[in-house]
């Protein structure tokens, strides 16, 4: 018979929360390392996403949090959790909310491109648990208003990620401020780019764990390389597109990916796009309706998807391929998510073979190139149910005032409860983190932009196409093989419906943002 998580001494609350939502039997990451983290060690978690990492460093901390109850103290949170993105630390809020609020304890998210003042208010009123992107944590902390001289636990998730992302400075800089000997846990696919280095200076005999290796992740996958000629490219995406299941599509620009889910949503098919150019609440927007089915597609770029954590993707498409294979093996990732079925296939014109041939060779991977046709059996096979035509709505455009200056963020949406504020026009740069000066890393294809640039940006909208309201009952052909994803998806549309029944959200701060 397979363990229990009471069996490897978990909590009979925390039990019973995990077992609410039909979490019964641990999955290896969390068999291999609870023991151990639930008596205070350090772990080092090669853990893949999709492999269960999240639970398996929530439920320590809570655990080990709720064992000794403390008086809350404003400004001194007991633990923090630290992720490069804003979307992963907002899922990983989702993990530790139920089980904190089931032991007591409260949390909070902190993470830049909205207003501080709310994260601040939450800190002073005494929170348990921080989940923090590292940019917006080190200023609150220069600011006085965290201060973490009184730590007991420590999570760094994605470390991997953050290094890619030029985090790492602030990161060490965050983590020289912990007291020693507390409990850390890290985890990360690969220790490069200096990673290993965090390792070794924080961690103390960690029990390692690498069950879940990227390629393990890959293997699980269905690969495909379709190579059509250019002049097919484009009816190929759009034939790919149009199954009844969630698909991610990747490009390489922010400006590719916002034209591709216009071109995809005018013909029928409701997508969203995913890139630096949008405001925090045109992301949590569009991903939320991502999550719900409102949209099928999401059409993304590199580093924008690497937060975005939603089950139920069947299938990837690299309308572009990816630059090198670690790229290919994150984008992969999106789908095959905790041992469920995935198909990922790359598109690639006749002048892209010899690069995509070494791509997948690096990345261990076998994968026949098919030449294909918009008929051919593999597309139809791979596209599976087609999904009903959804008229195309246009955006409402916005008439712009300039005598009368519109503050920042989510008002120019106030009047969109009924489009959402989603217009075609985009171009709301909030960028992905809060990595400033020196440590942001710019890139062509994609990026942080200029904080500068994003105050006099804010007040536009950012989406692509907006599906037609229709396009809502298209919950009912959610798949019904992805049982998590439709809790998922259950919980962002509540999150979507509720932000949008509130009516404007309260703006950005320009002072919050313009740094
Ligand atoms: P993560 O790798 O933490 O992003 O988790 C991936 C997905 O697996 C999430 O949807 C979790 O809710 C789910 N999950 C984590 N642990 C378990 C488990 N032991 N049994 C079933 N589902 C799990």
């Amino acid at each position: 018979m397979s363990v229990t998580f009471s069996a490897l001494g978990v909590p009979a609350h925390l039990a019973n929360v995990l077992s609410e939502s039909g979490i019964e039997t641990p999955f290896p990451i969390q068999e291999a390392t609870l023991p151990s983290t639930l008596a205070g060690g350090d772990v080092l978690g090669r853990g893949q996403t999709g492999s269960g990492k999240t639970l398996a460093f929530s439920l320590p901390l809570v655990a080990r949090l709720s064992e000794r109850p403390q008086r809350r103290k404003a400004r001194f949170p007991r633990a923090l959790i630290m992720a490069p993105t804003r979307e992963l630390a907002t899922q990983i809020a989702k993990t530790v909310d139920p089980l904190a609020k089931a032991s007591g304890l409260r949390t909070t998210v902190i993470y830049g491109g909205v207003a501080q003042s709310r994260q601040e208010k939450a800190v002073n009123e005494g929170v348990d648990i921080v989940i923090a992107c590292p940019g917006r944590l080190d200023d609150l902390i220069k600011q006085k208003i965290v201060d973490l001289s009184q730590l007991e636990i420590s999570v760094l998730d994605e470390a991997d990620h953050m290094a890619d992302m030029g985090f790492l400075p602030v990161v060490r800089r965050i983590m020289d401020r912990m007291p020693t000997g507390i409990q850390h846990m890290l985890f990360s696919a690969t220790l490069d780019n200096g990673v290993d280095k965090v390792v070794k200076r924080y961690l103390s005999n960690p029990t390692v764990h690498s069950v879940d290796a990227p390629e393990a992740a890959v293997n699980t996958m269905e690969h495909h390389v379709f190579v059509v000629p250019n002049d097919d490219k484009k009816e190929l995406i759009r034939v790919l597109a149009q199954g009844t299941a969630r698909r991610i599509m990747f490009m390489r620009t922010k400006h590719h990916a916002k034209k591709m889910a216009v071109t995809l949503s005018k013909a029928g098919v409701p997508a969203v796009d995913l890139h630096g150019n949008l405001s925090q609440n045109a992301r949590d927007r569009n991903l939320a309706a991502f999550a719900s089915g409102e949209a099928k597609v999401l059409v993304a770029t590199d580093v924008a998807a690497r937060g975005v954590h939603v089950d139920g993707v069947e299938l990837v498409v690299h309308i572009d391929p990816p630059a090198e294979h670690k790229a290919y093996t994150h984008r992969s990732g999106r789908t095959a998510r905790a041992g469920s079925d995935g198909t990922v296939v790359t598109i690639c014109t006749p002048d892209q073979q010899g690069d995509v041939a070494s791509l997948l060779k690096q990345a261990g991977l076998k994968v026949p190139f098919e030449k294909v046709t918009l008929d051919s059996p593999v597309v139809a096979k791979v596209v599976g149910e087609v999904a009903e035509h959804v008229p195309y709505v246009a955006p409402v455009q916005q008439k712009r005032n300039p005598a009368k200056k519109k503050p920042a963020g989510e008002s120019s949406n106030a009047r969109g409860s009924r489009n959402g504020g989603r217009n075609a026009r985009g171009g709301n740069s909030s960028g992905e983190g809060q990595a400033r000066g020196g440590e942001r890393r710019r890139s062509d294809r994609e990026g942080a932009p200029r904080q500068s640039e994003r105050t006099s940006r804010e007040a536009r909208g950012a989406s692509a196409g907006r599906p037609a309201r229709s396009a809502r009952g298209a919950n009912s052909e959610r798949p019904s093989n992805s049982s998590r994803g439709a809790r998922t998806g259950g919980r962002n549309a509540g999150a979507a419906a509720g932000g949008r029944s509130r009516g404007p959200r309260r703006a950005a701060s320009p002072a919050s943002n313009g740094r």
